[in-house]
């Protein structure tokens, strides 16, 4: 990359051109896992679909690692790459909600906060996370999993189209209609085949839900976990909830009695009535004796934004997952001796159930392949000081060994490090691995797109 060369692609370009001697530059490579320190040597950040064109040309021509940036969410950092260049659409902020036709068009820079925001306007939402500040881009393109999953299935099954930078500069649309494959690509094989710089939704009525935790003292885990997995598997489709062991925020809307308290806990959010709510979760009630049980009417963004103050951006965070078809007795016994042992406050496991109407949705209909997966299980080692850096990860990868051997065999692909390997990969993608590897050299096959759960063109 020369000095000339930046010169032309900044004649043109109506975004920002970052080096490392521009002031901007340490707050633009900041990703939101403070773990991640990577120094790009050039940030280009886009203003419009020409810029995004000509970032991606210029990469080509200086034969540079190129790394795409959508919200900067991802565990392993791979929004951003050393000495290579950054492909940041943090600026496509466009959103265009289409009453009539129940559809969102949403630019590929956009946070699903930003999402949320517009759609509830109308009464409605698209499924999504369960954290404001992550971006659409790279969630959707590796499935999209929240709270109206069993209701409504992943986002990548409430995908109607996108707009792709392919690696060679050619602008396309990918839908049902155009460039099938390539769409058919794009829902869970994440960001290996082209630059989104536009999604368009369908949406649903999803207005003010029922949200809130119930906790169970730690000890009642396992009497928990047993009943939930049976609960989950016959609860309606407007009922969801997702198993966590945490411990209790020093926050006031929780008794100072249960303050740092480490619990296990059902964090509620559910479509449908107030009575039918009130109904469906009695047995879950039942269970043990829970130490805290509080679900409320609540405006739906601001459930996708409940946990943002806990998750603020710049943690360190080490991530693992897995897929689970079941828990069995010898799983849930490896659950309840090493999950409480959570190293730091806001260290956790989530257990997020992905049946219902993400189960009505065929293996190999999208590259998303779990689609007999009753849970998508993520642990999350996280605290804002990096000594416990090696606290955090021993533990995840102490849990992750304790419970892979009983999962299905691979990730949820946006739960996964960027050090896993690529039989990890593999393992995620299982019969659909082959079809995305030949998509891959239609679209990619210099695999330009490479810093990503990378699918090789090569296989
Ligand atoms: C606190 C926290 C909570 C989370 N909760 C959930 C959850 O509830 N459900 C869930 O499903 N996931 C969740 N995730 C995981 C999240 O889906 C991933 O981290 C995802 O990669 C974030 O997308 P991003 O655009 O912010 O990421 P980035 O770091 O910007 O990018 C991630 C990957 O996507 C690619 N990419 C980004 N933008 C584009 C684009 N426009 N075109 C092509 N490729 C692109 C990048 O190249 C990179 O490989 C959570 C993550 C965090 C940190």
């Amino acid at each position: 990359m020369s000095p000339q060369s930046v010169d032309k692609l900044n004649g043109a370009f109506r975004g920002q051109l970052i080096q490392p001697d521009n002031a901007a530059y340490d707050s633009a490579r900041k990703v939101y896992n403070g773990m991640i320190n990577k120094r790009p040597r050039l940030i280009a950040r886009c203003a419009d679909v020409a810029n995004v064109i000509a970032a991606v040309r210029f990469g080509r021509e200086n034969n540079m690692l190129t790394a795409v940036r959508g919200g900067g969410h991802n565990g392993g950092g791979l929004g951003i790459c050393d000495d290579g260049l950054v492909i940041d659409l943090s600026r496509l902020k466009g959103i265009r909600v289409n009453p009539a036709a129940k559809t969102v068009r949403v630019d590929g820079g956009c946070v699903w906060g930003d999402v949320d925001h517009a759609t509830h306007a109308f009464g409605m939402a698209t499924p999504s996370g369960a954290i404001s500040t992550t971006g659409v881009a790279g969630l959707t393109l590796g499935g999209g999993i929240g709270y109206l999953t069993r209701r409504y299935g992943l986002t990548i099954d409430n995908l109607l189209a996108a707009d792709v930078v392919l690696a060679d500069g050619k602008f396309v649309t990918a839908s049902a209609n155009e460039n099938p494959d390539l769409f058919w690509a794009l829902r869970g094989g994440g960001g290996n085949f082209g630059v989104v710089t536009s999604f368009e939704f369908r949406l649903h009525p999803v207005d003010t839900v029922y949200f809130g935790p119930t906790f169970w003292p730690i000890e009642e885990s396992g009497t928990v976990l047993r009943a939930y997995q049976d609960f989950i598997q016959q609860a309606p489709e407007e009922i969801s909830g997702f198993f966590a062991f945490l411990m209790v925020p020093p926050a006031p809307m929780f008794p100072e009695n249960l303050h740092l308290k480490k619990v296990c806990a059902i964090v509620w959010c559910c479509t449908g009535t107030e009575k039918q709510v009130e109904t469906s979760l009695k047995p879950m009630r039942q269970v043990g004796k829970p130490l805290l049980d509080h679900v409320a009417p609540l405006p739906f963004p601001a459930v996708q934004s409940a946990f943002d103050d806990l998750f603020v951006p710049g943690l360190q965070q080490y991530w693992r997952g897995d897929n689970f078809n079941e828990l069995s007795d010898e799983a849930i016994a490896r659950h309840t001796e090493v999950g409480p042992r959570l190293p730091t406050m806001i260290s956790t496991m989530h257990l997020y159930p992905v049946n219902g109407a993400a189960q009505r949705v065929g293996k190999s209909d999208t590259a998303y392949s779990y689609r007999e997966a009753l849970f998508a299980e993520v642990i999350v080692g996280a605290d804002p000081d990096p000594a416990n850096n090696e606290k955090i990860t021993a533990w995840c990868k102490e849990y992750w060994e304790a419970l892979h051997p009983y999962s299905a065999g691979g990730a949820y692909v946006n739960f996964m490090m960027d050090d896993e390997g690529q039989d990890r990969v593999r393992a995620t993608y299982r019969d659909n691995y082959d079809r995305l590897v030949g998509i891959k050299k239609k679209y990619d096959p210099d695999n330009f797109f490479r810093v990503n759960q990378n699918i090789r063109p090569a296989g």
